[in-house]
């Protein structure tokens, strides 16, 4: 029986583990930059590539192996490779692929880095770069009727929870050339993998979900054997966005729970949608996982559940929203996502506040809208939370 004829959670726990002349139960962390050669021409085999041998911890290290095994065989893909964070993974996949003279389509609703690395950073290597609105067919189809060499996207977006057709997108993107991106955070392994609906490369933060309790930064680029090892490789081992051994330990040990953290947050987010939905003061709740989503029959159909964000909007813009933000006492404030912790966050003025009134406009990111990342807590008193905090913002409200 080959590890991955195991079922995800199994995967999560045991994929991808090698242990050292100890036998140690848990995955050993090998703390080190460097590896010792029995002999000179151990040495040189090992850089001849003749013999396997770790060189560096730039290049490789066992226990980064163990997380990107691990997390290749929950994925479903041929190969992974580790980086410092989510946006080494991004930067690095798209700087290894293209080059001066080509075209990458990408979704308008991406994570604000991403974003910019498809707006201004690629621009200035010559690479055309264009948005289109995600959930628009036929803009996909109008932007990919040209070449392409690259089309990035995210789905669900960040906040506002926009999914993309995967399949149909894909197959326009293959006709046009292009290699297709998926950056997968919102959804995770566990709810939506992409490489099932055509995608080339799958793209995380391992910063959220993976480590799901905020402790360290990662990310990981999986794909094909041959893009991996062909296009990615000499990029990551020349440039060394590398994690850190000790983040890929963390690493590990958080996707041995991950599914059991997915599942709990999942249901949580469910439920607080469905709360949210009925509240006075709350004039849209956006979560993939509820029949008026406007997108809900496409979400079931590539995601196995609504995911762990939901995104609502106040009816008072900004000062309502900072009014509820302020009056919660068990949800924090913070811009990360995907943690222990629930967490609320104000897009327009944190994560989405660079890129301008305009684009967020465009992006349905309004002032009202508020982002929340449902953690581990009892449902109940997140509710609860929830409650108290929308009852005393409307009392504010009443006496300003
Ligand atoms: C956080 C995030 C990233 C960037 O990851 P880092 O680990 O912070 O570099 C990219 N995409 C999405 C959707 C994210 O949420």
């Amino acid at each position: 029986m080959t590890a991955r004829s195991y079922r995800p959670a199994t995967l999560a726990v045991h994929a991808g583990q090698t242990r050292s002349q100890h036998g140690e139960t848990a995955e050993a962390l090998f703390l080190t930059s460097g590896f010792v050669y029995d002999s000179a021409a151990q040495a040189e085999a090992t850089f001849l590539g003749t013999e396997q041998h770790y060189q560096y911890s730039r290049f490789g290290n066992p226990t980064v192996a163990m997380f990107e095994e691990r997390l290749a065989a929950l994925e479903g893909a041929e190969a992974c490779r580790a980086t410092a964070t989510g946006m080494a993974a991004v930067a690095s996949a798209m700087l290894a692929h293209l080059k001066a003279g080509d075209r990458v389509v990408a979704s308008r609703a991406l994570f604000g880095s991403c974003h910019w690395i498809v707006s201004t950073l690629l621009p200035k290597f010559g690479i055309e770069t264009e948005f289109v609105d995600g959930s628009d067919l036929s803009a996909w189809r109008s932007a990919l009727s040209r070449p392409a060499h690259a089309v990035l996207l995210e789905t669900p977006s960040n906040p506002c929870l926009e999914i993309v057709d995967l399949r149909a997108v894909c197959d326009l993107a293959h006709a046009a050339g292009a290699t297709v991106m998926v950056d997968n955070v919102f959804a995770t392994p566990l709810l939506q993998r992409p490489l099932a609906f055509g995608a080339d490369v799958v793209l995380y933060s391992a910063t959220k979900h993976i480590d799901g309790q905020g402790r360290c930064l990662g990310g990981a680029v999986l794909s094909s054997k041959a893009w991996i090892e062909g296009t990615l490789q000499a990029f990551l081992r020349n440039t060394g966005p590398a994690i850190s051994p000790f983040n890929a330990w963390v690493m590990l040990k958080g996707l041995e729970t991950l599914s059991l953290r997915v599942a709990a947050m999942c249901r949580s987010a469910a439920q607080i949608a469905d709360f949210l939905a009925g509240q006075p003061g709350i004039t849209r709740v956006l979560y993939p996982g509820r029949a008026d989503h406007p997108q809900h029959a496409l979400a079931m159909s590539q995601m196995s559940a609504g995911g762990t964000i939901v995104s609502f909007e106040l009816a008072g813009g900004k000062a309502a929203a900072f009014r509820l933000i302020d009056s919660l006492r068990l949800i924090r404030i913070s811009n990360n996502l995907g943690d222990a912790k629930s967490i609320i966050t104000h897009p327009a003025t944190t994560t989405h506040l660079k890129i301008g009134a305009e684009e967020r406009a465009r992006l349905g990111i309004s002032d009202g809208l508020v982002r929340l990342s449902v953690g581990l807590e009892d449902p109940a008193d997140l509710e609860e939370d929830l409650a108290q905090a929308l009852a005393s913002a409307a009392v504010a409200r009443a006496a300003e």
